[in-house]
């Protein structure tokens, strides 16, 4: 299997962390990128499994060092990616994923950096809603701001390589595979 560089985005509430657990299950050789993010962890969440949980100056002691491939800020908290944990995988001949949002992936698609990006939208905006409030994780607040940005996170969908509708999750996890079969058989 050749190494790969795959970047998943899509807005929060279309089910991408469950088709992300769904691909990774199925590819076991695939190492998924743990993020480092300046937001409190929710419940159940592990340190060092979910995210890197640090505060905002190492955040940005990191971001200054060189050592973010990439960050955003998202929903007002900073979230970023190891650059030297994603290249030391990929030089072992190890495939990586990326979940992160938008902002960041495009950051790495203007570096020219080769990947295959993935976008996961949502079947409509009032299923996201639905799906948000359905939660129970995130204030009235919370979800109209993750509302607002999904609008302008699914306007960039045409800079990804492919874009999968997640309607019936069966459907969907049956296309990240075969997307993923077909990417790192070139
Ligand atoms: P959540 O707070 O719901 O876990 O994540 C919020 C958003 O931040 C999601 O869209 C997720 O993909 C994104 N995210 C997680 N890690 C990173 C990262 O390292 N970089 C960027 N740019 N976004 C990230």
């Amino acid at each position: 299997m050749a190494a790969k560089l795959f970047i998943v985005s899509a807005p929060s509430g279309a089910g991408k962390t469950t088709l992300v657990k769904e691909l990774l299950k199925r590819f076991d050789d695939i190492v998924y990128s743990i993020s480092h993010t300046t937001r409190t962890p929710r419940q159940g969440e592990v340190h060092g499994k979910d995210y890197f949980f640090t505060d905002k100056a190492q955040f940005m002691e990191m971001v200054e060092s060189g050592q973010m491939l990439e960050w955003a800020q998202v929903h007002g908290n900073c979230y970023g990616t190891s650059g030297p944990f994603v290249q030391e995988q990929l030089t072992a001949g190890q495939s990586v994923l990326l979940d992160i949002d938008v902002q960041g992936g495009r950051q790495i698609m203007d570096f020219g950096l080769d990947s295959v990006s993935i976008f996961i939208m949502p079947p409509s905006l009032e299923v996201l809603e639905q799906r948000l409030r359905g939660r129970g994780t995130d204030t009235e607040e919370v979800i109209r701001t993750r509302l607002e940005n999904a609008k302008g996170e699914i306007a960039q969908k045409s800079f990804y390589t492919h874009v999968v509708v997640n309607d019936m999750l069966d459907e969907a996890v049956a296309e990240l595979i075969a997307i993923v079969e077909q990417e790192t058989a070139k």
